[in-house]
């Protein structure tokens, strides 16, 4: 029964960035299934006050009634608090193949260490000599990176 639960949340997708689906984001929490048409699913938002949760939200809900769930409830739990550390190793490469610069493993500890932004390599050409142009790129997950290499701007996804 589990299984075909998260075969189906495999159908949700960031709204923000639709090559990931809720599962690469690893913010499906828990499922408990609560009876024989009644599901609540456990999500912790990527972070407090993100838009695209409310969307995501409803994605579930509509996914699991259009397969037979009648009773679905999305509860959103804060703590832990997610990080980019969640984000599957399949959740990177797509990021990479969107053109989007994956979070850098450590670059928080990093930043809250040194207070250096992160080496970010260039997803389109793999060059280290990146240059962050603006904290907040398309988003405010994102940040707006350029590349001295191939001189291409690009997305990074923030650590946090
Ligand atoms: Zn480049």
């Amino acid at each position: 029964m589990k299984e075909k639960v998260y075969k189906i949340l495999e159908n949700v997708t960031d709204p923000e960035i639709p090559v990931l689906t809720i599962q690469d984001l690893g913010i499906v929490r828990d499922v408990r299934i609560e009876g024989e048409e009644a599901i609540e699913i456990v999500i912790t938002p990527t972070y407090s006050g993100c838009p695209a949760m409310s969307v995501i939200a409803a994605h579930i809900k509509m996914e699991l009634m259009a397969n037979g769930f009648k009773n679905v409830k999305v509860t959103e739990v804060f703590s832990p608090a997610w990080t980019t550390d969640w984000l599957s190793e399949s959740g990177k490469k797509k990021l990479k193949e969107y053109g989007i610069a994956p979070p850098v493993a450590q670059a928080r500890l990093e930043k809250l260490l040194f207070q250096v932004p992160p080496s970010v390599n260039c997803p389109r050409c793999g060059s280290d000599k990146t240059n962050l142009i603006s904290e907040f790129g398309s988003t405010s997950c994102k940040s707006l990176m350029r590349c001295d290499d191939c001189l291409e701007p690009f997305d990074y996804f923030k650590c946090h």
